[in-house]
């Protein structure tokens, strides 16, 4: 018998020794009846909107209280855009990463990173890595490719009905971007992709955003050309949906390589054996052992890509600075490589070609937001396109501390000090 299936057996085994087979059934049935009432609301932000919904709650005054401090209290209609049902605010620390040494195309400069969690040893880990990278002159990164799908899917009879359309769909390609471009003033519709799966036919417009995310503004843009095709094409589709999954949104796909979603960078950097040394405590050998076992690990379990952990330093990134925290999902795919060079020193490059962020729209406006963006200098019209190669820079530095510190058997001890110290204090 596996590991396996043992371990599954003895935790039913186990379950079931509090409950007969009927009981058991009778806990997991669907209850009917009367429910709760629901929250109360949709956007509303006056203080008997949020009065009403806290009023559903059996809590205490603190719990009340730490939702709604002062500053959450001053001014609601802040968040009206960004929320419904609207309650309160939560608050996460952030810490500073850096100087961030990029030498960029976008962006080029020495910058210092809020990133905002509630992980110990996580700011810790990409401020030594940036310190590594700027000790050695900073990374270079590159934007080499910007793009933002949506992929509406329409059904027809049968296949033969689907060809007609993805002919017409294709010949109507400059229809489409001006329909696309009476929607946005920043966007624009620039390539579209077709496939024909039996009788579905799927589009995949590809949007530039300007320096928002985009995913509001290529939604708005496709309804448009999705009613303008209903209105205009020579076969009518049985029924359609404005995304039929095929753009990658939010999800890890195997797309992700072949082409973009939001902006795709490489970053790497130089490193000498000394500075690995004296920063890491390991040697570019260990490194480079360390990267090739890793990959071999990650092949193993089939991630998409193969990279240390690049989810960490971006969901802290996005989260300080207003971006969808859920685009992580696609984001932190990519690729890492280290490798020794002809004089000793370390090679560390990174590609990520879903970098879903912005620097307008958004959570961008929010004010701990803006400040966050601000303290980046990169708050704003023409900041987006940097912004994407900071991101990379933070997740090549993220790459370099934790391979460090595996190699240098730092890892464990970090998390110990950092993690469990303060904890220990706590209940003394
Ligand atoms: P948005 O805040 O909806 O739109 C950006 C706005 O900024 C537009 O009104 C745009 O005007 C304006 N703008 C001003 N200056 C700009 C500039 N320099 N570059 C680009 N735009 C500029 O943001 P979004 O980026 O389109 O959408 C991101 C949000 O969508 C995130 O909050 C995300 O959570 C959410 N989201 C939506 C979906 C969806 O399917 N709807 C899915 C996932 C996430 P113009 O439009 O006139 O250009």
């Amino acid at each position: 018998m596996s590991t396996q299936f043992r371990r599954a057996t003895q935790h039913l085994e186990q379950l079931l020794l509090h409950a007969t087979h009927a009981e058991l059934a009778e806990q997991l049935a669907p209850r009917h009846g009367d429910l709760p009432p629901r929250v109360p609301g949709g956007t509303r932000v006056t203080p008997e909107a949020i009065a009403q919904r806290w009023n559903l709650l059996p809590v205490s005054t603190q719990c009340k209280t730490a939702l709604t401090d002062a500053t959450t209290r001053l001014d609601p209609n802040t968040y009206r855009r960004n929320i419904e049902n609207y309650i309160g605010t939560i608050q996460l620390p952030v810490g500073l990463a850096g100087p961030l040494r990029v030498n960029g195309l976008f962006a080029r400069g020495d910058y210092y990173v809020p990133l905002a969690t509630t992980e110990a040893a996580l700011v810790a880990s990409y401020d030594r890595g940036a310190h590594l990278m700027s000790m050695a002159g900073g990374c270079s990164a590159v934007l080499l490719a910007e793009g933002v799908s949506r992929a509406p899917g329409f059904a027809f009879h049968s296949i033969s009905e689907a060809s007609v359309f993805v002919s017409w769909a294709v010949a109507n390609f400059e229809h489409f971007r001006t329909v696309a471009a009476e929607t946005t003033r920043h966007g624009a519709l620039i390539d579209l992709r077709v496939t024909i799966e039996g009788n579905y036919a799927f589009l995949v417009f590809d949007y530039t955003t300007g320096d928002a995310a985009g995913q509001n503004m290529v939604t708005i843009a496709t309804e448009a050309i999705c009613k303008y095709i209903i209105g205009n094409s020579p076969v009518t589709p049985e029924y359609h949906f404005i995304e039929a999954n095929l753009s990658g949104d939010k999800k890890a796909s195997a797309q992700s390589f072949q082409s973009v979603r939001g902006k795709k960078v490489s970053a790497d950097v130089t490193i000498t054996a000394e500075l690995v040394e004296q920063l890491l405590h390991t040697t570019v050998e260990r490194m480079v052992d360390y990267w090739r076992m890793s990959t071999m690990g990650g092949a193993m379990s089939g991630i998409m890509g193969v990279q240390g952990h690049y989810a960490n330093g971006l969901a802290a990134l996005y989260l300080a600075c207003g971006q969808d925290v859920a685009c992580v999902a696609e984001s932190a795919v990519g690729i890492t490589r280290f490798e020794m060079t002809g004089d000793g020193s370390l090679y560390a490059t990174v590609m990520l070609p879903n970098l879903i962020v912005g620097t307008v729209g958004g959570g961008t406006q929010l004010p701990t937001q803006a400040a966050c963006l601000e303290i980046l200098g990169l708050a704003g019209e023409g900041k987006a396109r940097a912004f994407a190669e900071v991101c990379a820079a933070v997740a090549l530095a993220g790459e370099l501390s934790i391979a460090g510190a595996l190699s240098a058997g730092d890892f464990t001890r970090a998390h110990q000090r950092l993690a469990r110290a303060t904890q220990k204090k706590v209940g003394e």
